[in-house]
């Protein structure tokens, strides 16, 4: 489940961002054997009711945190209150993610028909379908819990640093389990001005892993922002083939090679349990193995774990240092990829895990990140603002139909969005044909400023060609 990292909203500039942070990998303590066997005991009976309100919310009704229970249960009322507030906060996501991920494919499907019905479609070019999302699964317990039904509070003798008291299904007989922190725990909730302990929040996170029960403590941090106002800005661009590309002319991080041959092996396994379950649906067998494959969950943290180290490097590039970053502004399910054939490595969350990571780092870090408009910017010319989907002959280059500008597409992608920061003129358009208009009005000016283009076309591309080469 989702790391507790709770980001706020964009701060204005200048302004301090108020980060949560949290302390993770807290291994809960048995003092005795048995000791945990309470919360053994409510860990499933939590977690399928959480499920219950999930799919509720999910397939059903819009996600309530205040909603009456509904489910009979053997828990408290406090601890369905717990289950359905963290059940509305996953239905949320779920659906904001989903609503994304249909407009997208409605946007698809539009331009699509648009192309049908002037004769311009590709050969290749195939219908876009519709796929259903899947409810999701809780798999693991996770309990997102409050002081309501977890108390936390600091311990009076020296040998544990504080109790927790969890309610448990017997009513009025809660267990309490000490907590100590290891030293690096210490350390980071030390806050490193006063020398004091941070105040912690008061909701805790509890999480069971092969057989082992794990404690997530956090606390709000402000972080003033470091960025000098008049700081040179640098692109980011988000994908696939490398996970960041910097304006600066940097990549970091990539799905190929290793991850890709591990995806495919995955997919493979995917489809042969997904054959295996039709085939036993239709001689009706009533229960059919799980599609969710473990070795896919692993996959997925892996490429996120490789997603963060990468943004961690373009963070700490000595280059980097004192720069303002500007983002593709994406949501999660929006992450489109730019070619068909990539589609099938990663699904959506993988590549919208990216600007997530860039907005964190940027928080903790003090440094101004900016989201920007991002439609466009992989078609739009760097040097001309020509834009034209035949500006990318393949997934990997770009060349610029008018001027000749050849360089890395992530590259020339990047170096248009770190011009979008304040861009007022793009953010007042309302969609994506008012985007375009505005870079070919753009590319006009351009073409007036270069003497009406009287320089023969080759001799522009191979100055163009040098140059580029030049600047990377
Ligand atoms: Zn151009």
């Amino acid at each position: 489940m989702k790391k507790q990292k709770r980001r706020k909203k964009h701060p204005k500039p200048g302004e301090p961002q108020r980060i949560t942070k949290a302390v993770t990998q807290i291994r809960l303590i048995e003092v005795n054997p048995g000791k945990l066997a309470a919360l053994d005991a409510l860990a499933p009976v939590y977690l399928a009711l959480c499920q219950q309100y999930v799919t509720l919310f999910c397939t059903q009704e819009a996600p309530d945190k205040l909603r009456a229970p509904c489910y009979p249960t053997p828990l408290s009322e406090r601890w369905q209150r717990v289950a359905i507030m963290q059940a509305a906060g996953i239905a949320q996501s779920w659906r904001t993610n989903r609503a994304a991920a249909y407009q997208q494919y409605q946007q698809d499907l539009a331009r699509y028909q648009q192309r049908v019905a002037e004769g311009t479609l590709d050969a290749k070019a195939q219908e876009p379908v519709w796929c259903e999302w899947n409810v999701p699964t809780l798999r693991q317990p996770c309990i997102q819990a409050n002081a309501n039904v977890v108390k936390l509070e600091p311990s009076r003798e020296s040998t544990y640093d504080y109790w927790l008291t969890i309610s448990t299904l017997s009513k009025g007989q809660p267990i309490q389990v000490p907590v100590k922190l290891a030293e690096y725990h210490k350390e980071q909730l030390t806050d490193p001005k006063t020398h004091q302990r941070r105040t912690l929040n008061t909701s805790v996170q509890l999480h069971q892993r092969e057989g082992t029960w794990w404690l997530t403590l956090s606390y709000d941090e402000e972080v003033p922002v470091q960025t000098p106002p008049d700081a040179p800005i640098v692109g980011i661009d988000v994908g696939i083939a490398n996970f960041v590309t910097t304006s600066t002319g940097k990549q970091y991080g990539s799905f190929h090679k290793n991850l890709r041959a591990r995806h495919k092996r995955d997919r493979a396994k995917r489809r042969r349990k997904a054959k295996l379950r039709a085939c036993l649906k239709k001689k009706g067998a009533k229960k059919l193995p799980s599609t969710s494959s473990r070795t896919g969950q692993r996959l997925m943290r892996h490429v996120k774990h490789e997603i963060n180290r990468a943004v961690n490097q373009c963070f700490a590039e000595e280059e980097h240092q004192g720069v303002h970053f500007a983002y593709e502004q994406l949501s999660v399910a929006s992450m489109r990829f730019k070619a068909k054939a990539q589609n099938a490595y990663l699904r959506a969350s993988h590549l919208g895990h990216i600007p997530q990571q860039i907005q964190w780092n940027s928080q903790k870090r003090g440094v101004l990140a900016t989201p920007v408009i991002s439609a466009y910017s992989s078609q739009e010319c760097s040097v001309c603002h020509y834009t034209d989907r035949k500006n990318r002959p393949d997934q990997r280059t770009f060349r610029c139909q008018v001027c000749g500008f050849e360089a890395h597409a992530d590259y020339n992608a990047s170096v248009n969005l770190s011009r979008r920061v304040g861009d007022r003129a793009l953010r007042a358009c309302r969609d994506r044909a008012a985007i375009k208009a505005v870079l070919m009005q753009r590319h006009e000016a351009w073409k007036q400023q270069q003497g009406r283009g009287n320089t023969s076309l080759g001799k522009r591309r191979k100055r163009e060609k040098s140059s580029d080469a030049a600047s990377i």
